[in-house]
């Protein structure tokens, strides 16, 4: 595969025209949109009309009259058409880990009103730390005969699971390996044993089409700072199937999941629906910033994405092996198309010393330890020749050692 292939890539590549709808660094290329997304033009206009007008100008009426109470429900509108969501199951608000805390809770609660002796929840033992940290949480605070967090080997999830099973708590897309698990085999499964999923869709959502209705999904969370573009920090999403709504509640009882908030009552009384996930007033800042990034998903075929995102996996992949570095560099992300996410994650011995060399070369690629180093490819915005001039300085900083240099000894504090 030659320059001249590559970019006859680009020129059929249908999201060509969405890159120009970013701001994204000069002379860069970024593949570390599953870590940070990069921003939106649209995105700098709308938080300048929020803080110029909005915020300065019309103040606190700007809750009606920019609609700024309803961010929370439209923005989640929104994610909803990219995770597979009917309307009014799904909400933008706070972090991953708060909404996994609710999620725990509901889920638990629904469990155990059918059969209190069910107390795990199963998970893996690769997952994202902060999934099995909230659960440890949880345990803490109720009790092991309420919340037991019971780890397994990926490949052995779906056998694990049996009649102690509250929960089965697992992420589509493994951060470290970026490999995919079957999500609607895993809910299927989970449910013939009594037991309700939740899912962690951070690496999945913009990436890849996800189907929560379809797959008969009971909870879901995921992150609008990565592939959805939200920007640092950006409030997360929760997703509630509606045959849950009528029995479901959630411990983080704040007054924005009050049924009537601005009725300022001394009892709470949850609000029905989605709403009730909500606890205190969102961030319009970042509700804002998230909103306007999600315009770049309008009309996008998702199915189309995923295929440009393997397709940018399968090429990177490609041009590493012919510039002979396939042998140096030991892929861990599945071989198979269909179970890899949207990142190639490779083995090497200097991954932290390659990544740091490489971010000085200007290619941004990211470090996991203990020695993995991580491509991320957002298909909307990332070019065939992004990929092209990515290995092209992995190959000249492997030829030159510069991934042994002495500065690459110690580690900054985000890797
Ligand atoms: C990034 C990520 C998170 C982040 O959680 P926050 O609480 O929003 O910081 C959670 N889970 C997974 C799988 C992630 O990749």
């Amino acid at each position: 595969m030659n320059l001249t292939d590559i970019r006859e890539l680009d020129n059929i590549d249908p999201f060509a025209r969405h890159r120009k709808q970013f701001q994204l660094p000069v002379n860069k290329v970024y593949l570390d949109g599953n870590s940070l997304g990069a921003m939106t033009k649209a995105t700098a206009t709308r938080l300048q009309q929020v803080i110029q007008q909005q915020w300065s100008q019309d103040l606190i009426s700007s809750w009606n009259e920019h609609n700024w109470i309803n961010l929370p429900q439209h923005v989640g509108e929104k994610i909803a058409r990219l995770i597979g969501a009917a309307p009014e199951q799904t909400i933008c608000c706070d972090s991953i880990s708060v909404n996994l805390f609710k999620a725990l809770a509901a889920a638990l609660s629904l469990a155990q009103s059918h059969d209190s002796e069910r107390n795990i929840v199963l998970s893996t033992k690769d997952n994202f730390p902060t999934d099995l940290y909230m659960v440890q949480g949880i345990s803490q605070f109720v009790g092991e005969h309420r919340c037991q967090l019971k780890l397994v080997d990926e490949n052995e999830l779906e056998q694990q699971i049996d009649d102690k099973t509250a929960i089965v708590l697992a992420t589509e897309v493994n951060f470290r390996t970026g490999r995919r698990l079957d999500a609607k085999q895993l809910i299927t499964s989970a449910h013939s044993h009594g037991a309700l999923v939740i899912l962690d869709l951070a690496h999945s959502a913009g990436a890849m089409p996800v189907h929560l209705d379809d797959w008969e999904a009971d909870f879901a969370v995921g992150c609008t700072y990565k592939y959805l573009n939200g920007g640092p920090g950006a409030p997360a999403f929760i997703y509630a199937a509606k045959r849950h709504h009528q029995n479901m509640s959630q411990p983080l009882s704040g007054w924005f999941g009050h049924a009537r908030p601005f009725d300022f009552t001394p009892d709470y009384e949850p609000a029905t629906g989605i709403q009730q996930m909500l606890t205190g007033t969102p961030s319009i800042l970042a509700m804002a910033a998230i909103d306007s990034a999600l315009e770049a998903f309008e009309n996008v075929d998702l199915e189309k994405l995923r295929e440009k995102s393997l397709q940018l996996a399968e090429v990177f992949h490609q041009l590493l092996e012919d510039a002979a570095l396939g042998s140096s560099l030991q892929l861990i992300s599945p071989q198979q198309r269909e179970q890899r996410g949207s990142q190639l994650s490779y083995r090497y011995e200097h991954a932290y010393g390659l990544c740091q060399a490489l971010i000085q070369r200007g290619v941004i690629a990211d470090f996991r330890a203990p020695n993995y180093i991580r491509f991320g490819f957002t298909p909307l915005y990332n070019s065939f020749e992004d990929i092209w001039k990515a290995v092209e300085q992995l190959r000249q900083v492997i030829e030159a050692k510069e991934h042994l240099d002495s500065r690459w000894q110690s580690r900054n504090t985000v890797t």
